[in-house]
């Protein structure tokens, strides 16, 4: 089944107000309304209502890099997904490595963060990915199939068509590392298999992305694998010239 490529920016903590509009108007002019890829990207909190004005009439969409379960309440200093939903965010990175690597992140939180996301009508973009040491320990798919299942928990398969998959297996994020275009295959067409197992039919239609190291060089290759349905991009992301690249390395 053709399943339109999705490409993701996140911007982690970088960026000024200033510096991000800048950003996302070079990209809009590069992308001059192309919308053959989906193309999204993630500011920091603080930048989402700027760079969703700057956006309007362009194809690219908005995405939050992390999100409260709650809807409201005595939550210091976080954020709900009916309040990303007003500023006009369309997607919501949950569960990255570095939110369970240093925010303790586990997969009940991105479950409820999931359920969130998609209870206010956005769609959830669930990474999941393992350790080297777990890789190394051959227990890579273990590991991304109790993430996956743990994360999406109990969802009907008619929800679960909004969830979007990041594969990022964790030694490759921010290294310079890549997965193999081999390794990479071989992970997302396990997801599937579980995807399959949880929602049926409704799996043909989910996107996978790869995150880890995705560069312009390495793009078209990665994304030209039967389950690799776009990336999920951090460094890369912050340069027009690059994204571009990448988002053009989905169309080979
Ligand atoms: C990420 O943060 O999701 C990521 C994949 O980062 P990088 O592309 O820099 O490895």
């Amino acid at each position: 089944m053709a399943r339109q490529k999705f490409v993701c920016g996140n911007w982690k903590l970088h960026k000024t107000v200033a510096e991000a509009t800048a950003l996302v108007k070079e990209l809009a002019e590069g992308l001059a309304g192309d919308a053959r890829v989906q193309v999204a990207v993630a500011p920091v909190f603080t930048s989402l209502p700027a760079v969703a004005q700057a956006l309007a009439g362009s194809p690219i969409q908005l995405a939050a890099q992390d999100v409260h379960w709650e809807t409201q309440g005595a939550f210091t200093g976080e954020v709900s997904a009916p309040l990303l939903a007003d500023v006009g965010v369309k997607h919501v990175i949950v569960g990255h490595s570095e939110r369970r690597q240093f925010f303790g992140e586990t997969d009940e939180t991105v479950r409820k963060k999931v359920g969130a996301v998609l209870a206010a009508g956005l769609r959830p973009i669930v990474c999941v990915g393992e350790l080297l040491a777990e890789r190394e320990a051959g227990r890579t798919l273990d590991v991304v199939g109790r993430q996956v299942r743990g994360g999406l928990a109990g969802l009907p398969s008619a929800t679960l068509a909004a969830v979007t998959l990041a594969y990022e297996p964790v030694w490759a994020i921010g290294t310079g590392k890549t997965a193999t275009t081999a390794q990479a295959q071989e992970v997302h067409a396990a997801i599937r298999a579980i995807l399959r197992e949880l929602g049926g039919a409704v799996a043909d239609s989910i996107r996978i992305q790869y995150g880890g190291s995705v560069k312009p060089e390495n793009a078209a290759e990665l994304m030209s694998q039967a389950d690799v349905d776009g990336a999920l991009v951090g460094g890369a992301s912050l340069k027009a010239k690059d994204f571009l690249a990448i988002v053009k390395g989905a169309l080979r």
